[in-house]
């Protein structure tokens, strides 16, 4: 029994899968700058329409370092007597610059102490790892607290064309003792020489709590305690790995991954429906299907009659009206019934009482009367989107019951008289507040 739960599990894993959040984008190249004369590779205003970016570059032509923090662009420079300065400006260029957006952050404590680089990045992978993060794909980062001691720098200019240059000096170190703020960093195993190290997969810089100075961390010893690591919120990826015949009278075989996006497109548009479909289902099929393939030619299903269920169930069973595998039935007590047709085996999809808003509820009944207004319609919207959230965030097995049925009558009702709910307000106008 153990060893079947621990089986589940494994599946559960392999059907709803999460993506890392955010794609690390990057212009330019560190190893490449110096050769072409520290040439402008991105111009930082292009990026202001993202307004949740974090992104790390030289500041034009060496003349200081750029941290975008939360869409807000500092440029630390440093004057000729060593003075750092920090300014916000978007009006810059940068030889190369990596950049991402982070939507959402989640927060982890860490602890122990670094006394390197080194140690600093292993305790960044340690974390990552634990959120179950894929180290091969890049993420940026952020750790704020209080640090004991860093060394951080900000270049200088390497013509005398532009203010700040001194012969013989290419950067101004400075050392922090006791200094809070924020490092600003990114993780990447594939960015050695274009926006990490060679010899590192991280590249940070340092803001102060006061906003009054930002540069490249060069060095860092510290105890962490107190120190707070953000990594970007990862969102829940529904997945389906399903089996069809390979071609018109081929064999079983043909494997595909049908995700959300899939059904969206078939759908029409994403909504709570859908999900809930998708994720209910999911849990009758991943008992149906240890091994984690769907076999397509081996379901029926019989399902409620809103368009949303209805499109999820035919989708990923691969049932359909005309071959008598699948029929619309109100009467079925919860969202879905779905056999597998080779053994038999029933299982009853319910959503349980209290997780579906009664508001939704109520604007849904309105709704198919036509009995909302133009922003009435608005209304509810938002809310069945904000239920959609709420969904793919939820532990699926908190949500959803799943029943066995020993004996499940399969009486086909094949009737099309059910109303489509998800047209009856196409000629809605739009809401004007
Ligand atoms: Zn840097
Ligand atoms: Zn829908």
């Amino acid at each position: 029994m153990k060893k079947l739960s621990l089986l589940v599990f494994l599946i559960l894993t392999s059907f709803l899968g999460y993506s890392q959040h955010g794609e690390i984008k990057s212009a330019g190249a560190m190893s490449e700058m110096g050769r072409n004369n520290f040439a402008p590779n991105i111009s930082l205003d292009t990026l202001k329409k993202y307004p949740r970016i974090f992104g790390l570059g030289p500041l034009g032509k060496m003349q200081g370092e750029i941290t975008l923090v939360d869409g807000i662009p500092f440029a630390g420079k440093a004057d000729l007597d060593g003075k750092a300065s920090i300014q916000k400006e978007w009006d810059v260029k940068a030889p190369f610059f990596v950049y991402g957006e982070v939507e959402e952050w989640e927060s982890f404590p860490i602890d122990g102490q670094v006394t390197s680089m080194a140690d600093l990045e292993k305790s960044i992978e340690q974390v990552a790892l634990s959120k179950g993060f894929d180290l091969s794909k890049p993420f940026v980062f952020k750790i704020s607290g209080e640090f004991d001691l860093m060394v951080t720098h900000i270049v200088t200019p390497r013509s005398e064309e532009f203010s700040g240059f001194k012969s013989r000096r290419n950067q101004e170190n400075y050392t922090h003792e006791n200094e809070s703020g924020e490092l600003i960093g990114f993780y990447s195993q594939i960015g050695k020489g274009i926006y990490t190290p060679q010899n590192s997969n991280i590249h940070i810089h340092f803001i102060n709590d006061a906003q009054s100075f930002t540069g490249h961390l060069d060095k860092i010893e510290t105890k962490l305690e107190g120190v707070i690591i953000y990594l970007p919120k990862r969102k829940k990826e529904i997945s389906f790995k399903t089996t069809d015949t390979d071609f018109s009278k081929g064999r079983l075989g043909f494997q595909q991954e049908v995700g959300l996006d899939d059904m969206v497109k078939f759908h029409g548009h994403l909504c709570d429906g859908l999900v809930v479909g998708a994720l209910g289902l999911n849990e009758a099929l991943e008992t149906l299907f240890p091994d984690g393939l769907i076999d397509r030619t081996d379901l029926r299903i019989v399902s409620k009659s809103s368009p949303c269920l209805t499109d999820v169930a035919v989708y990923l069973t691969g049932a359909r009206y005309q071959f008598g595998t699948f029929y619309v039935d109100d009467a079925i007590e919860g969202l879905y019934v779905v056999q597998k047709i080779s053994d038999g085996s029933t299982y009853q999809v319910n959503l349980k009482d209290g997780v579906k808003p009664s508001a939704i509820k109520e604007m849904e009944i309105l709704a198919v009367q036509k009995e909302l207004s133009d922003c009435q319609l608005l209304e509810l919207r938002n809310l069945e989107d904000d239920f959609t959230q709420f969904l793919l965030d939820a532990d699926a097995k908190e949500i959803f019951q799943i029943k066995a049925i020993d004996g499940f009558e399969w009486k086909p009702v094949l009737k099309g008289d059910f109303i489509k709910t998800d047209i009856l307000n196409k000629n809605a106008g739009s809401c004007s507040l």
